[in-house]
Protein backbone atom coordinates (compact mmCIF):
# COMPACT_ATOMS: atom_id res chain seq x y z
CA UNK A 1 0.00 0.00 0.00
CA UNK A 2 2.66 2.56 -0.52
CA UNK A 3 2.26 5.90 -2.08
CA UNK A 4 0.23 7.17 1.13
CA UNK A 5 1.60 10.43 1.43
CA UNK A 6 -0.80 13.20 3.13
CA UNK A 7 -2.96 10.97 5.30
CA UNK A 8 -4.60 9.61 2.77
CA UNK A 9 -4.52 7.22 -0.12
CA UNK A 10 -4.47 8.71 -3.56
CA UNK A 11 -7.44 7.60 -6.12
CA UNK A 12 -4.55 6.15 -8.69
CA UNK A 13 -5.30 3.42 -6.34
CA UNK A 14 -9.02 3.09 -7.35
CA UNK A 15 -7.43 2.31 -11.19
CA UNK A 16 -7.25 -1.51 -12.49
CA UNK A 17 -5.20 -2.98 -15.13
CA UNK A 18 -7.39 -4.80 -16.99
CA UNK A 19 -5.74 -4.94 -20.30
CA UNK A 20 -4.72 -8.84 -19.70
CA UNK A 21 -8.42 -9.69 -19.77
CA UNK A 22 -8.76 -8.13 -23.18
CA UNK A 23 -6.95 -10.44 -24.72
CA UNK A 24 -8.64 -13.28 -23.70
CA UNK A 25 -11.54 -14.42 -25.07
CA UNK A 26 -15.17 -13.58 -23.65
CA UNK A 27 -15.70 -15.45 -20.35
CA UNK A 28 -12.70 -15.27 -18.88
CA UNK A 29 -12.98 -13.97 -15.52
CA UNK A 30 -10.60 -12.90 -12.24
CA UNK A 31 -11.10 -12.18 -8.89
CA UNK A 32 -9.59 -8.41 -7.85
CA UNK A 33 -10.12 -8.03 -4.21
CA UNK A 34 -10.07 -4.47 -2.96
CA UNK A 35 -8.35 -3.75 0.13
CA UNK A 36 -7.68 0.42 0.71
CA UNK A 37 -8.02 0.44 5.13
CA UNK A 38 -7.36 3.93 5.32
CA UNK A 39 -8.83 6.93 3.74
CA UNK A 40 -8.96 7.63 0.08
CA UNK A 41 -9.50 9.71 -2.52
CA UNK A 42 -12.34 9.34 -4.93
CA UNK A 43 -12.80 12.75 -6.26
CA UNK A 44 -12.01 16.34 -5.42
CA UNK A 45 -15.18 16.69 -3.08
CA UNK A 46 -15.25 12.86 -2.24
CA UNK A 47 -13.15 10.83 0.47
CA UNK A 48 -13.95 7.32 1.75
CA UNK A 49 -12.43 6.27 5.46
CA UNK A 50 -11.84 2.72 4.04
CA UNK A 51 -13.23 0.53 0.95
CA UNK A 52 -12.92 -3.14 1.01
CA UNK A 53 -14.38 -6.28 -1.03
CA UNK A 54 -14.39 -8.38 -3.97
CA UNK A 55 -15.05 -7.78 -7.29
CA UNK A 56 -14.99 -10.53 -10.32
CA UNK A 57 -13.84 -8.81 -13.73
CA UNK A 58 -15.17 -10.75 -16.71
CA UNK A 59 -14.47 -10.33 -20.42
CA UNK A 60 -17.55 -10.31 -22.61
CA UNK A 61 -18.10 -9.27 -26.43
CA UNK A 62 -18.40 -5.19 -25.44
CA UNK A 63 -15.73 -5.35 -23.23
CA UNK A 64 -15.50 -6.04 -19.22
CA UNK A 65 -18.07 -7.01 -16.52
CA UNK A 66 -17.34 -5.52 -13.20
CA UNK A 67 -19.26 -7.22 -10.53
CA UNK A 68 -19.39 -7.93 -6.86
CA UNK A 69 -19.84 -6.07 -3.09
CA UNK A 70 -17.84 -3.21 -1.84
CA UNK A 71 -17.85 -2.01 1.57
CA UNK A 72 -17.66 1.54 2.25
CA UNK A 73 -16.74 3.81 5.11
CA UNK A 74 -18.02 6.93 4.21
CA UNK A 75 -18.07 10.06 6.80
CA UNK A 76 -21.38 11.92 7.40
CA UNK A 77 -23.38 13.85 9.27
CA UNK A 78 -26.17 12.67 11.61
CA UNK A 79 -29.61 13.81 10.46
CA UNK A 80 -31.27 14.58 13.62
CA UNK A 81 -28.37 15.23 15.98
CA UNK A 82 -26.00 16.79 13.64
CA UNK A 83 -23.10 14.86 14.93
CA UNK A 84 -20.31 13.43 12.40
CA UNK A 85 -19.74 9.61 12.17
CA UNK A 86 -18.71 7.22 9.38
CA UNK A 87 -21.13 5.46 7.75
CA UNK A 88 -20.87 1.56 6.80
CA UNK A 89 -22.34 1.15 3.36
CA UNK A 90 -22.29 -2.48 1.39
CA UNK A 91 -22.33 -1.33 -2.23
CA UNK A 92 -23.54 -3.83 -4.89
CA UNK A 93 -21.77 -2.92 -8.04
CA UNK A 94 -22.54 -4.48 -11.44
CA UNK A 95 -21.05 -2.88 -14.20
CA UNK A 96 -19.82 -2.90 -18.15
CA UNK A 97 -16.60 -0.89 -19.05
CA UNK A 98 -16.96 -0.38 -22.56
CA UNK A 99 -14.03 -1.84 -24.68
CA UNK A 100 -13.98 0.53 -27.19
CA UNK A 101 -15.78 2.95 -25.56
CA UNK A 102 -19.39 3.12 -26.46
CA UNK A 103 -21.77 5.49 -25.07
CA UNK A 104 -24.50 3.86 -26.49
CA UNK A 105 -23.22 0.62 -24.59
CA UNK A 106 -21.77 2.23 -21.41
CA UNK A 107 -21.27 5.00 -19.81
CA UNK A 108 -17.64 3.60 -18.36
CA UNK A 109 -15.01 2.34 -20.52
CA UNK A 110 -11.18 0.86 -20.45
CA UNK A 111 -8.86 3.72 -21.23
CA UNK A 112 -6.05 3.25 -23.69
CA UNK A 113 -3.90 1.72 -21.10
CA UNK A 114 -6.02 -0.92 -20.35
CA UNK A 115 -6.94 0.25 -17.08
CA UNK A 116 -10.68 0.85 -15.89
CA UNK A 117 -10.85 3.80 -13.31
CA UNK A 118 -13.73 2.67 -10.38
CA UNK A 119 -13.32 6.57 -9.27
CA UNK A 120 -16.36 7.72 -11.58
CA UNK A 121 -18.12 4.44 -10.84
CA UNK A 122 -17.72 4.70 -6.61
CA UNK A 123 -18.64 8.91 -6.99
CA UNK A 124 -22.22 8.01 -8.43
CA UNK A 125 -22.71 5.04 -6.15
CA UNK A 126 -21.68 7.00 -2.99
CA UNK A 127 -23.25 10.29 -4.08
CA UNK A 128 -27.03 8.34 -4.30
CA UNK A 129 -26.46 6.44 -0.80
CA UNK A 130 -25.37 10.25 0.42
CA UNK A 131 -29.34 11.81 -0.74
CA UNK A 132 -30.90 9.25 1.64
CA UNK A 133 -31.60 10.52 5.31
CA UNK A 134 -29.28 8.48 7.64
CA UNK A 135 -28.92 9.24 11.11
CA UNK A 136 -25.65 7.91 13.08
CA UNK A 137 -27.71 5.09 14.90
CA UNK A 138 -30.81 3.54 14.78
CA UNK A 139 -31.91 5.09 18.35
CA UNK A 140 -30.44 8.39 17.63
CA UNK A 141 -32.34 10.80 20.31
CA UNK A 142 -31.32 14.28 18.05
CA UNK A 143 -31.14 17.43 19.79
CA UNK A 144 -33.14 19.12 22.78
CA UNK A 145 -36.05 21.37 20.68
CA UNK A 146 -35.31 23.49 23.74
CA UNK A 147 -31.78 23.66 23.98
CA UNK A 148 -30.25 22.54 21.22
CA UNK A 149 -28.36 20.42 23.19
CA UNK A 150 -27.46 16.98 21.55
CA UNK A 151 -29.62 14.55 23.49
CA UNK A 152 -27.64 11.55 23.03
CA UNK A 153 -24.74 12.96 24.97
CA UNK A 154 -27.00 13.10 28.28
CA UNK A 155 -26.83 9.30 29.05
CA UNK A 156 -22.50 9.95 29.12
CA UNK A 157 -22.22 11.28 33.03
CA UNK A 158 -22.00 14.71 32.18
CA UNK A 159 -24.30 16.91 33.93
CA UNK A 160 -22.94 20.08 31.74
CA UNK A 161 -26.23 19.58 29.81
CA UNK A 162 -28.12 19.63 32.60
CA UNK A 163 -27.95 22.82 34.67
CA UNK A 164 -30.15 25.53 33.66
CA UNK A 165 -28.99 26.88 29.99
CA UNK A 166 -27.87 30.35 28.64
CA UNK A 167 -31.05 31.25 27.02
CA UNK A 168 -33.13 30.27 30.04
CA UNK A 169 -34.14 27.03 29.47
CA UNK A 170 -34.92 24.81 32.72
CA UNK A 171 -34.45 21.72 30.66
CA UNK A 172 -32.95 19.60 34.28
CA UNK A 173 -31.38 16.17 34.29
CA UNK A 174 -34.89 13.72 34.72
CA UNK A 175 -32.33 12.17 37.44
CA UNK A 176 -32.04 15.33 39.01
CA UNK A 177 -35.81 15.90 38.99
CA UNK A 178 -36.18 12.66 40.77
CA UNK A 179 -33.71 14.21 43.27
CA UNK A 180 -35.55 17.31 43.83
CA UNK A 181 -39.15 15.68 44.28
CA UNK A 182 -37.67 13.56 47.30
CA UNK A 183 -35.92 16.74 48.84
CA UNK A 184 -39.24 18.18 49.10
ZN1 LIG B 1 -27.53 11.18 15.57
Amino acid sequence: MGGARGGYLKRRLLRLKVGFLLTEGPGNSKDVPICLPQRVQVASDLYLESLTGNLVLTRTKEGILVQGTLQVSHARECDRCLAAFDRAIELSVAELFASPPDANISAFSIDSHGEIDLAPLLREEVLIEESYRTVCRADCRGLSAETGINLNHEDEGSLVAAGPHEDGGEAIDPRLAILQQLLK
